[in-house]
Parts: C-alpha cells; structure tokens; sequence
C-alpha cells in the first residue's frame, strides 16, 4: 500500500497488512479480492484508533467524511439506502485487531434503524415482527455497548414481555409486544445517559466507532493482551469494520454457523463446527444454543453446503493454514462473514503439519514452524488410566472440546476458583458457560465444564488455546450456583468435592481418577524427526531416575545433561541412612555410612547408565547444604515438646543440635556444592567411587555407558583442582583393583558468576562446561528464586520491570552475557569444548533460540519438555536461516 489511508474499503485492500486493517478486516479484504461471497463493507484502520486517543478520545476530523462516502459506495453496491424508509441498509460494526482476541472487544448489530428505517425494513423483508425484534435487539446492544447500560434491566423488561403476553420463548413474541419493548428499552437508555436515544444513523453509526475504540481500552481486554504477551508490535489498537447486515435469523432457509475447515481437535481433514437455523452469528460463539453438527447442513441445505465447502478449500490453499471461518446464510444466500488461521489443539497442529506436507501445501520448514512449540507440551499431558477406571462413577458425558485429562477439586464461582488456584489448590471451574470477563480462572485451574454451548464456544476455544482439558455442551449436568453444587445422573456433586474430567472424550467422573502419561502419535513422531534433521542443538534430560531417564530417551533425548544425585537420597529408603550419615562424629563413621550409601547409588548410576546407554550421562556430585536433609529445627523442637509415643527424644536432640550447627543465614550462597565437597572429601569420594564402579560393571557387560562427573558451585580453578585430585586419585585406584582402564569426562558447572569470568582458568581442568542458569539467573539479579517469585517478582512483571520472569526465559542481556563470556574464554582455549545448559531455561523455548544463536552445545531439560526443545532447536535453525 502506498500513502496510508485511515478508511480502506474491502476491495481496495488485501491480507498483507493485518498490523493495520486488523485480522478482521484483512480477512474479509482478501476474501472480497478472491471473489468470495463477503458482504460489501470497508474497515477503519487500527492507526486512527490510536490517533482517537492521542486526540483525548476523538476521531480524527477526516474520518466520519470518509466513513460516509464508503456508506455511499455499499449503497451503490448493495442497492440499499442509508436512512431508507422503503430499503435501508443496516451495518454491523465490528471490532478486529492484528491478533484475534475472542470476544474481547464490542460489536455492534443492525445499526442504521430507527423508528423510520425500521418501517422500511419490514416493508423490505415483508416481516415487521422481524424487523421490530432486529430493532430491539439494536438498542439493547447498543445499550449495552455505547452507553453501558446493564444487560440486566433489558432482560428484565424482555421476561415481563414474555410472561404479559404468556410466552417462554423470544421468538413467540407478537409485534405489539415487540413495539412495546422497543418503547421500553428506549426509556432505558433515555433514563441512563439523560438524553434521547440516538435516532440519526450517522450519529449511531459514529457512537459505535467510537465504542469499539473504547473497548480495546476496555479492561477484559487488557486482561486478555497481558495475559497472552499481546504486546503493541503484535497488536497496536483495534480496527473497526463496517459490514452490511446480513440475516441468519429470517426463518428456517437462514441460519449462520462457525467451521473450522479441519477439524481443531484431532486434525482431520473434514469440516468441523456447527450451525444454527434461524439464529444470529452470536448465538453461535456465546454458547447460548448448542448448535447441529455442521454434517447435517449437508442434508439440510446442500447448495449452501457445497458453497461452504469450496470456500474452505479455496480458502485453506490460498492461505496454506486451516481456516476459522464464520458464515451466515440468508433466505437460502451464502455469506463468509470472517476468516482467520485456526486455533487448533497440538495434536490438530501436528496432525495437519505432516498432512499439509503430503498434500505439497506446505513445506517442512513451514510445518515446523507453524507449531508453537511450548503448545507441544499438551500432546504430553495425562490420560486417563483405562485400566484403573473401573469403580469410578460416571457423572456425565458432555462435548470434548479440549484434550487432556485433569483432576481438581469441583468450583463454581469464577472468584473462588482464582482464590483457590492461587492457593495451589487443583481446580476444575464448572460452569453453565463462561464469558471473556471469566478468563482469569482459566489460568487458574486444570480444566474447565460449561453445561452449555458447543465446540465453538467461548469456554472450548480459549481452553483450547491454553491447552487446558475442557468439556462443554454437558447438557445433563444442572448446576445449582446458590447452593454450590451440580446434579447429574442422580449424583450430586458439592463444592470442594473431586471430579475429574477427559477432555478428549468428554466424560466427567467423580473422584480422582489416576491418569498415565501421553502417548507419542506417528505424526508426532514425523514431526520430532523432522526436527532432529533440522536441529543443530544437542537436546538432553534433567533426569535422576531411571524411569526418568526410560521416559526421557522415549521423547527424544540424546543423553543426560544433569543427574542431580541429592534426589537419589531423598527416598524414603536412603534418607534415614543420610541423615546418619550427617549426624556422624567423626569421619571413620561416616565412612561406614558413605559405604552403604555409595553401594546404593552405584546400583542407581547402573540402572540410569542402562537407560541413556550411548549418551552421555552427566553425573552432578551432592549440591544442596547438609541441613536440607535434616527437618528444620523448629519442627525438631516441637517433636521434642510434643515428646509423642515412639519419639527417640535422646535422638531428636541430638538432631536439633546439629540442625542448629548446620544452619545458615543464606543458604544459597552457603555451605553447598562443591564446598561441602571440599570440608567434607569423604563424600565426593564415595560419589565418584559409585560412578567409577558402575562404569567398570556396565563396561564388563558390554554396555556402551558413557558418564560424566560434574561438580557444582564451583567459583576458582583452585576449588575445581582439589576435587580433580580426589577424582585422579579415586580413578587410579579402582583401574587398579579391577585392571582396566575407564574414561569419565570431568566437567564443572558455570553457574557461579567468577566461575563464567574466570572460565578460561577453569577450562584447562574441565573436560567439559554446563552452564546452571537457576543460579546463575539469581546470582546475576541478586534475588533469591524462592524470595523473589513469592514476593516481588509479580509485581515487578505488573509494573513492567521485567516482562518475563528471568527464571522462565534467559534473560538475554544480564545471564546471556555472562554466559557468551564463559562460551568465548573457553572456547578460545578448547575449540570443541562441550557447553550445555542444565537450568529450568534448558526447556524454554525462547531460551533454546538464544542458546542456538550462542553456540551452545547442548540444552538440557525435563523429560516433558524434551519435545518442545527438539521443535524449538529446529524452529531455532529456520528462523536464523530466515533473517540471513
Ligand atoms: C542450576 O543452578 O541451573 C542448576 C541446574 O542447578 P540447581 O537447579 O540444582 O541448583
Ligand atoms: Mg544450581
């Protein structure tokens, strides 16, 4: 587009420009550009939103002008007139920013009538009873919007209506009821604003505009922007789309409807969705009526059938993306209404990755990057455990409208539900449907029930969106919200109680169903490979048992990046022998303990060894202080004053004592990792022993096993020489007993800051590098992880200080630097030096993208997440490959 223009007509633009004509607007510009059956109408773009509040909430002088001449092109195009009392053109006006945000901003209907144009309309659809409930319909929402009159005192009028004239449907009311509540709802807003009702539609028209400016100001959709990162060079303001009405609600040859053009769930290639006969788009997406599946319009109006099915091919092979379409159909004529790119669930991303590939309309890159990797960590989520199922009592079968299952404790207010997530409680909203304001106890809980609506319902899109399991459309479920409870099949379920839903089958039980872990698809496993041939990162685990590692290496990974063998102690079974062996007087006692301990962790190094076999395995020696073994002393003394049956108080005592010995006043820059090491050889020693006899075992077996040892918290070469001495010397020693000669690589981590400045120091000792950026991120912020996510850090991301937590994603130009130093200075003395990552970081995928860009060698993360690393490291190729 050359100069901008702040009204664009939909056949003078295109899609390119979605910053500007909003993902709306764009859309119906290039469906009327592909000659799609799209009503006429022109969108205002999102730069004259935000000239209307650099101007202090007003449009700029041109725009109404401009506004008017393109009312007088769709009348030239529609054969309609503006303000007609014969054949008047009624307009929606619709909001639209860059990135879809559902329901969040306001819309307007069947603007332009009045109580002039409302006669010409019934004189035009010879429907008066039509054309006076499209009126009350009008003031009613633009009550609603414009003014911000509650929704409530309409409804109370339209029940009046109903009850006086003996109806219980809106449909049944007669035209003299209908003029009676457009009389009322009228005194409504009169009484409201203290002025009359607008009757010019120039001036309704400009109202609406300027409401819809408003509402991108509009708290749920500030919600709404900061809690999916929408920050301004994604979407900067809404756009305002002014489209000619179109009717789904003038009998039973109309009706409107909401399809995916494949299949959001599972990623099949069929249309998916549904429609409504003789309804309103928002009956649809509001989940008021649940509607048919979209099958039955095939037999119900096959012409407008095949009309949707053409547009979806036409639309899917000219934007290379699934398709979100919404359509109306009115007295028997087709209309597209809006088209976007699909929301899928991740299973439906990758399925249609891998089958758009087939059908060559897409590529691999494409297919890869179309998936936003974190989604992928759905895939991952629990299932139920068929086998544990039985004696589980089914409550009630609604629609699956997001996969994944999820256990929670049943709430039914949308403030409680927040209140408990908070509160680390597992929660499951119930619902009878849920509304964009409710969007806040999404995020708080594990899974979302509406009683009401469909597939396209506000509920299952946004849950599907967040990846979270959700069921709507439970129809047999009443649910009681004075009396906190539901009632289904005889069963009644009160607040607080368990239930747990299956989001993939739509079944709710009650109880807490036990739940296994998801399932590798084939087109997962496409996708995976695709992205192993991309990658250039090595992926690893964070993994400390052997199940761990079994899982691990099933999602992928290609060794262990970090073993942390402190959890190996807190077993049940080892932490007695631990804390004997802390509570030791001396060192030939405690080497007694270590004996048994070291016997233990060999046959855990052998198992997880086994595992990863023909990956590295990377071995951390003990890091956390000694009094994290111990129970803190105020829970000792209070054993001790309770002095309960079967305490060994003499024991306790001694427990306490050394408790208080061991205490520290800041933990985390205390006794721990390698200085614990250094006061106390005896353990390291048993630790590397372990590793070495392990590797001997597995060698004689013939097992490829490859460990690594790592020592933690070290700051100077002079810390990581004298554990070097003890490892030299541990190794000599057992070569020597068993005759053989094994090789384990000695590594330190970098995630003291003196370690990363002095890395070229500590290279000439270290076989290898592993960045640990939890301590790293705290020692380069000064903030203690526990401290700050409990106490400031929201705050600080509420107020904008930081956009994302540093021990979410790197914090690139604090930590990344510190890490780019430690990488260079190694590096420039061993070329080939291995550097891997093992911080919670290692499974972030924006984190990943750095570590790729930095050289890193590897990134190591949870089992999980071992996936969203493997996409995110290709994802990472490509877009670098992108920018060059
Ligand atoms: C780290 O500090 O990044 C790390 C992996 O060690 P831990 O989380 O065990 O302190
Ligand atoms: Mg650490």
């Amino acid at each position: 587009m050359a100069k901008l223009k702040p009204v664009y007509a939909f056949e003078e633009a295109d899609f390119k420009n979605r910053m500007l004509l909003g993902g709306k607007g764009a859309g119906l510009s290039e469906m009327t550009r592909l000659k799609l059956p799209v009503p006429a109408g022109f969108t205002i773009t999102t730069e004259v939103c935000n000239k209307y509040y650099e101007n202090g909430k007003k449009l700029p002088k041109d725009v109404m002008p401009l506004v008017m001449k393109n009312i007088a092109k769709m009348e030239k195009k529609t054969c309609k007139k503006w303000n007609s009392t014969k054949n008047p053109l009624l307009v929606s006006v619709r909001s639209g920013a860059a990135i879809s945000m559902p329901g969040m901003m306001d819309t307007i209907l069947n603007l332009g009538l009045n109580e002039k144009t409302v006669e010409g309309f019934a004189k035009q659809t010879s429907n008066p009873r039509f054309s006076w409930d499209s009126y009350r319909r009008f003031i009613q929402l633009f009550g609603k919007v414009v003014f911000g009159v509650d929704d409530e005192k309409f409804d109370h009028v339209l029940n009046s209506a109903k009850k006086r004239q003996g109806v219980t449907d809106d449909s049944k009311l007669n035209l003299d009821s209908l003029k009676k509540i457009v009389s009322e709802y009228k005194k409504i807003c009169n009484n409201h604003t203290k002025r009359k009702f607008p009757n010019n539609p120039n001036e309704q028209l400009q109202l609406a505009i300027e409401a819809v400016f408003k509402s991108w100001m509009g708290e749920r959709a500030i919600v709404y922007r900061e809690k999916n990162n929408i920050t301004k060079d994604i979407a900067n303001g809404t756009a305002v789309n002014i489209v000619t009405m179109v009717f789904g609600n003038m009998g039973d040859d109309s009706g409107t409807g909401v399809v995916f053009t494949r299949n959001g769930h599972n990623g099949k290639k069929e249309i998916e969705g549904e429609y409504l006969i003789n309804a309103q788009g928002e009956d649809v997406v509001a989940g008021v009526r649940t509607g048919k599946d979209i099958s039955k319009l095939k037999i119900e109006m096959p012409k407008s059938y095949r009309e949707l099915s053409n547009a979806c091919s036409k639309l899917e092979k000219h934007f290379r993306e699934p398709q979100d379409i919404e359509f109306t159909i009115e007295m028997g004529k087709f209309y597209l209404l809006q088209t976007r790119t699909a929301k899928m669930s991740a299973g439906a991303l990758v399925k249609t990755s891998v089958d758009m590939v087939k059908e060559k309309l897409i590529n691999k890159n494409r297919a890869l990057t179309r998936i936003p990797a974190q989604q992928l960590e759905a895939l991952l989520h629990k299932t139920i455990d068929q086998s544990k199922i039985k004696g589980f009592e089914r409550l009630a079968k609604g629609i699956a409208a997001s996969p994944g299952a999820a256990s929670g404790i049943a709430v039914f207010n949308v403030k409680r539900a927040i209140a408990m997530g908070e509160n680390n409680k597992k929660v499951i909203l119930i619902r009878q449907e849920t509304k964009p304001e409710d969007v806040p106890a999404f995020f708080s809980s594990e899974g979302i029930l509406t009683s009401q609506g469909g597939k396209s319902s506000h509920a299952a899109i946004v849950s599907r969106g967040m990846g979270k399991p959700c069921i709507v459309g439970c129809a047999d479920l009443k649910i009681d919200y004075e009396n906190n409870r539901c009632l289904a099949n005889g069963i009644t379920v009160l607040e607080g109680e368990p239930i747990t839903i299956d989001g993939s089958t739509g079944v709710v039980y009650i109880g807490d169903v036990p739940t296994v872990e998801p399932q590798v698809t084939k087109d997962f496993q496409t996708i995976l490979s695709w992205a192993k041939s991309t990658k250039k990162l090595g992926i690893r685990a964070n993994a400390d048992t052997p199940d761990a590692a079994k899982l691990a290496r099933k999602f992928g990974a290609e060794g262990i990046g970090l073993c942390r063998t402190e959890r190996m102690f807190n077993a049940t079974d080892r932490i007695g022998l631990f804390v004997d062996m802390i509570m030791a007087t001396n060192e030939s006692q405690r080497k007694q303990v270590l004996k048994k301990l070291g016997q233990l962790q060999k046959s855990d190094f052998i198992q997880i060894l086994k595992a990863m076999e023909g990956y590295k395995v990377t071995i951390r020696l003990l890091d956390p202080p000694l009094h994290e073994f111990l129970p803190n002393p105020e829970e000792l003394m209070d054993r001790i004053y309770k002095n309960k049956k079967g305490e060994n108080l003499s024991r306790t005592k001694k427990v306490l004592e050394r408790a208080k010995e061991l205490a520290e006043i800041n933990p985390m820059m205390g006794h721990r990792g390698v200085r614990v090491g250094i006061t106390y050889p005896e353990i390291y020693r048993t630790q590397i022993a372990a590793v070495f006899e392990a590797a001997v075992e597995l060698s004689r077996k013939k097992v490829n096993a490859k460990p690594q040892i790592m020592i933690p918290q070290v700051g100077s070469i002079a810390e990581l020489n004298h554990i070097k001495e003890i490892y030299d010397d541990v190794k000599s020693k057992i070569q020597k007993k068993h005759g053989v000669k094994i090789n384990v690589n000695f590594g330190t981590m970098l995630e003291v800051v003196r370690a990363c400045l002095t890395s070229d120091e500590l290279v000439k000792t270290a076989e290898f590098f592993s960045f640990g950026t939890n301590d790293l991120t705290q020692a380069v912020f000064s903030f203690s992880r526990e401290d700050a996510e409990g106490k400031f850090l929201p705050e600080y991301m509420e107020k904008e200080l930081l956009e994302i937590s540093p021990f979410q994603s790197i914090d690139v130009n604090g930590v990344g630097n510190l890490m780019k130093i430690g990488i260079k200075q190694g590096r420039a003395i061993k070329k080939d030096l291995e550097i891997g990552i093992c911080g919670e970081h290692g499974g972030d995928p924006n984190s990943i993208k750095f570590c790729h860009s930095s050289n890193v060698s590897y990134v190591s993360a949870s089992p999980h997440r071992i996936p969203i690393a493997i996409v995110a490291a290709a994802q990472a190729v490509i877009e670098q490959k992108g920018k060059k």
